[in-house]
């Protein structure tokens, strides 16, 4: 069991990555604290795994998140994996797009790591590891992708926070890195998809930007998540991690 001991929290975990992760987490012997602003998707996590907790928790509520942090007390591992698409090029973003996506994808990170970080040096001086995994993209400052202008930039923040945090506490024992997917089969893909005027033509065009061949599932994802999130990845501390299917090869 590659978490046993370790408490975990999960931003995000009533569907797609944060739901696979929450449940591959528990799987792998960690105390999972799952959270989700929809209180209906995690009650489908809760009972479907031991050691699984539910909280609902709305990541943009700075009071909600304090009052968690001072209940739970350390953890040893944080993935902030809340986010949204935004859709479009600069031309079709308007200021409440901006701030929208921006307190959403980033700023929610700047809570979370304030109310538990804390925690967390603490427990790393006590057990020598703490581990926080940001939620990026390799929409980012990794490639640029058509009409994810928002998106890109938001999550091209996440590797900046994502560094930054890295560098200012390397000797103490947490390290904080970011993952950056390519598409992921998830509940909110499968919106974007729909959403399109040519729905079929949409899930082609995903497709086809990824070498492999195929959209990844959630399953291809969780396993860097339990990596890094675990002592095996000790060592890795300030990156941006890839898992995309080729995109970038
Ligand atoms: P999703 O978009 O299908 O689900 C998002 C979850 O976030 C939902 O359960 C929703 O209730 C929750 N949520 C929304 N607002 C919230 C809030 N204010 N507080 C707490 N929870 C909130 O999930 P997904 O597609 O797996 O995406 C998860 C993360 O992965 C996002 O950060 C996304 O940007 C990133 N990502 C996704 C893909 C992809 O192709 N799906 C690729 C790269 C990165």
């Amino acid at each position: 069991m590659r978490l046993a001991g370790r408490t975990v929290l999960v931003t995000a975990a009533g569907q797609g990555i944060g739901r696979a992760s929450a449940l591959a987490c528990a799987a792998e012997g960690a105390r999972v604290i799952a959270t989700d602003i929809n209180a209906d998707a995690l009650a489908t996590l809760a009972g479907a795994m031991p050691r699984i907790a539910t909280r609902p928790l709305d990541v943009r509520d700075d009071g909600a998140v304090r009052a968690l942090a001072d209940d739970l007390g350390p953890i040893d591992g944080l993935f902030n994996c809340a986010g949204f698409v935004h859709h479009g090029t600069i031309l079709e973003i308007t200021d409440a797009d901006w701030a929208f996506s921006f307190d959403l994808n980033v700023t929610s990170m700047f809570r979370m790591l304030r109310a538990f970080l804390p925690g967390m040096i603490a427990r790393a001086g006590e057990t020598g590891d703490a581990s926080v995994v940001n939620m990026a993209s390799v929409a980012s400052s990794v490639k640029g992708f058509p009409n994810r202008t928002l998106y890109g930039a938001t999550k091209a923040a996440v590797i900046g926070l994502t560094k930054a945090v890295a560098a200012d506490f390397v000797r103490s024992g947490l390290r904080c890195n970011a993952l950056c997917p390519a598409t992921v089969d998830t509940p909110s893909l499968r919106g974007r998809i729909a959403a399109a005027a040519d729905p079929a033509q949409a899930e082609k065009d995903f497709i086809a930007r990824q070498p492999m061949g195929r959209l990844a599932g959630v399953e291809d994802i969780a396993p860097m998540v339990i990596y890094l999130l675990s002592g095996e990845s000790r060592f890795v501390s300030g990156q941006a991690v890839l898992v995309d299917g080729g995109v970038t090869i």
